[in-house]
């Protein structure tokens, strides 16, 4: 079973697969003294069902298996018209990532109902308390790096993950997870704009450009407007460094200029993008962090001979 369920994961283009039992694990004592740190910020939602990320098999009563999946993001890297970025994780011409995986996965839970016939089976996308790297780092799908990403030996960290907790109790050979690769490297550390990596596996949420142009309700302050580059959602620069990562690619010019996303309405924003990653934050939070971004690159001195981008 456990072959045919990989090698169909495989198909779906999911390339990482592994299998854990849910349990307390060890990383939970560090999730936990991060949020007693209040490194969260405000991300409340953290400081819930604590007990549910202490041990999962509350998520589903009866679970005995939890299955940790790893789908790569699209690739290129995406840009506007006038050349600003996004995260790579988001592609807005696309359904939102929760929604693929989880169409996905139903595939694969199909396989599992075939084994166990009366099996339940629950499939989380970012969707349920769950400490969800740690499972794959059990799993033996990956390595947590310094930059507290998943990294994929081979790959690299541009993946989306995702869980099935089933009822079924799937027999695995256990696996040793995967020791760190990182070694005395620090370039994470030392590219990270907002110094949020204070250091190995430690991020200051409140700090981190992720957290400030995508989950802070208000507009980014002065006090905390980080150098963004060109970024106005998101950001990657602790994993574009990463020499795991080796996508290099030029990227792809698909979204409207900054000057568009200005002028757009809440109607026209949510007939293009109401189903993608930009609906999180919404479009008064991604027109301010647009003219923050713009703000900064229309300060930065410039190089001899070097133009202003005509848009600012
Ligand atoms: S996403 Fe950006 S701001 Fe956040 S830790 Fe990584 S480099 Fe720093
Ligand atoms: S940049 Fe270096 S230290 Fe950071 S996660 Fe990658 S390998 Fe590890």
């Amino acid at each position: 079973m456990i072959s045919e369920f990989i090698e169909n994961a495989r198909g779906l283009g999911f390339i990482g697969t592994g299998f854990s039992r849910p349990q307390r694990l060890p990383d939970f004592d560090k999730f936990f003294s991060w949020i007693a740190s209040g490194k969260n910020a405000d991300m409340t939602w953290l400081e819930r069902n604590i007990e549910l990320r202490k041990d999962p098999a509350g998520l589903l009563p009866g679970c005995r298996t939890i299955i940790s999946l790893a789908f790569p993001y699209p690739s290129p890297k995406i840009f506007t018209a006038d050349n600003f970025s996004v995260s790579r994780y988001c592609r807005p011409d696309m359904e939102d990532y929760h929604t693929r995986l989880k169409e996905l996965c139903k595939g694969l839970t199909g396989i599992i109902k075939h084994y166990f016939p009366g099996s339940r089976s629950r499939i989380c996308v970012d969707s349920a308390p769950i400490l969800e790297r740690s499972f794959a780092h059990m799993a033996g799908i990956g390595f947590i790096g310094k930059n507290n990403m998943l990294i994929l030996p081979g790959y690299g960290s541009y993946l989306y993950l995702a869980e099935i907790l089933t009822t079924a109790e799937i027999t695995f050979k256990p696996v040793d997870p995967i020791e760190s690769e990182c070694g005395e490297c620090n370039l994470c550390l030392d590219a990270c704009p907002a110094s949020a990596l204070e250091g190995p596996f430690s991020l200051d949420a409140s700090r981190c450009l992720s957290y400030l142009t995508i989950e802070l309700k208000e507009p980014i302050t002065v006090d905390n407007r980080i150098e963004m580059g060109n970024c106005f959602f998101g950001c990657d620069r602790c994993q574009e460094v990463c020499p795991h990562n080796s996508e290099k690619s030029a990227g792809e010019t698909i979204l409207p200029s900054t000057n568009e996303f200005l002028s757009m309405d809440e109607d026209e924003f949510i007939m293009r993008f109401g189903t993608s990653a930009f609906a999180r934050p919404g479009l008064d939070k991604i027109q301010s962090n647009i003219r923050t971004v713009r703000d900064q690159v229309r300060r930065q001195p410039l190089f001899p001979g070097q133009m202003r981008p005509e848009v600012l």
